[in-house]
């Protein structure tokens, strides 16, 4: 596992230092996004989240050595090197660095175009603690791809990056930055295409036909590479039985397998014909639903309109006073969380992403908004901090080096204020962020952020 690890070096530091500070005319912000690089690091007195054993280590130390989780043990236990940076964290919660799965570095123009935010976004991701993700399809990948080169050389400060590519779909239906492909020649060559670009997995979109997944699915997985969906006209049991890997949105993609209709009444009884046979199938084919939870508070919040730019905050002020429509809260709350339970319950496999890309819903902190509203659904907090932390890396076969606090593993960690495993709001408060052991300050992320989102 060592070996797959590049520690950044001064040099990455130093640019990232020399970028905060190119940057900060536009965001006026002063401090330095980077708070701790040195070799060795110690947090002291910290209460650690160990999301596997689903337990909480109090008054722990923690060694973090070249970018890697050293030890942890009781205060004397543990041998501080001479030269280690001492942090005390009294008062603090350590959690593994979020692992989200349906993410996007675009944003609505307004005119259905998403525009690539590369200026705002990573900083949003990070400064929530969001330490590695997984996009969810983009108009043009190669925006996506290019900036997590510039993330994995340490030049910007910015999630460990999975990229997904364009949004594949039929020629009928969907967005004009779609990608057609009608046939399962053009699903391979396009699979093969993007596959060698760099994409690390694949989406299709609502239109697809069957012959076109089937082409995804069969050149992704000869590379060892995953297929998700977001369905529409095809049903979540053909998409599955033709081997998709996973489903974007839950339940909200499996439309036709319920008779439901998208984005309005839903009236799904519980024991309605064919949801079992679903949840089963789903189940047995070892399928991974990412939930991407919305309420409606989530929508025109006055305190993230500082980081709007002018034409984005009047066009989402506007919004706010004539709001499209959103799926109806007792849909979301009645009908699609219990669906969840269901499946998660039957020994169903879970992601959680955020999906923020439209509506002044930011990165980041869309991340808290879901916890937060997963746990209203009625999970306790640690079940939910699991699902965005060790079970998201284990979709991504990161379970080795990221998703929980671990000897041996990347120091990907939040510094909250509180104790978020008891009060889920606890989780915005977030103090500080490591990524492979730098430690960034969430604070003065999102200061560089300000005025940003919609323009860059
Ligand atoms: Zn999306």
């Amino acid at each position: 596992m060592r070996s797959t690890i590049s520690y950044p070096g001064k040099l990455s530091i130093l640019l990232l230092i020399l970028l905060a500070k190119s940057f900060s005319g536009l965001a006026q912000s002063k401090s330095p996004i980077v708070l701790y690089y040195q070799k060795e690091i110690v947090l002291q007195n910290a209460r650690i989240v160990d999301v596997v054993k689903g337990i909480i280590l109090e008054g722990q130390s923690l060694l973090i050595a070249n970018g890697i989780i050293k030890s942890i043990g009781k205060p004397g236990e543990l041998a501080i090197p001479a030269n280690a940076k001492v942090i005390d964290l009294r008062g603090k919660t350590v959690l593994p660095g979020l692992v989200m799965l349906h993410e996007h570095f675009n944003y609505n123009n307004g005119a259905g175009v998403w525009q690539f935010q590369p200026i705002s976004f990573p900083k949003l991701y990070l400064a929530a603690g969001v330490t590695t993700l997984r996009t969810a399809g983009a108009e043009n990948p190669m925006y996506d791809l290019n900036l997590k080169r510039e993330i994995d050389k340490g030049a910007v400060a910015g999630p460990r990056m999975f990229v997904t590519g364009p949004m594949f779909n039929d020629e009928s239906g969907g967005f004009l930055g779609d990608f057609i492909i009608s046939n399962n020649e053009e699903g391979r060559k396009a699979t093969a295409f993007w596959a060698e670009k760099g994409c690390t997995s694949f989406k299709v979109y609502s239109d697809i036909s069957p012959e076109a997944l089937k082409g995804v699915i069969e050149e992704a997985h000869a590379r060892g590479l995953m297929v998700t969906g977001h369905l529409g006209k095809m049903s979540c049991t053909e998409a599955a039985n033709l081997g998709i890997d996973n489903i974007e949105h839950s339940f909200l993609s499996c439309s036709v397998d319920l008779s439901l209709p998208w984005n309005s009444n839903w009236n799904l009884q519980p024991d309605q014909e064919g949801v079992n046979e679903l949840i089963d199938l789903l189940v047995a084919k070892n399928i991974v639903m990412t939930i991407t939870p919305f309420s409606d508070s989530d929508f025109g919040n006055p305190s993230l309109f500082d980081y709007l730019s002018l034409d984005e905050r009047k066009r989402v002020e506007r919004l706010i006073k004539n709001p499209p429509p959103f799926l109806p809260k007792e849909v979301n709350d009645k009908q699609l969380r219990p669906l969840e339970k269901r499946f998660i319950q039957k020994g169903g496999r879970v992601a959680l992403g955020a999906d923020a890309a439209d509506l002044g819903i930011l990165p980041g902190f869309q991340n808290h908004n879901v916890l937060v509203t997963m746990v209203k659904a009625g999970w306790a907090p640690m079940e939910v901090i699991k699902m965005a932390t060790i079970d998201g890396a284990k979709v991504l076969k990161l379970q080795n080096e990221t998703g929980s606090i671990e000897i041996g593993k990347l120091a990907d960690l939040m510094i909250v204020s509180g104790r978020p495993d008891q009060n889920i709001e606890d989780i915005r408060n977030i103090e500080m962020v490591f990524k492979k052991g730098i430690g960034y300050d969430s604070k003065a992320l999102r200061e560089q952020a300000k005025g940003l989102v919609g323009r860059h």
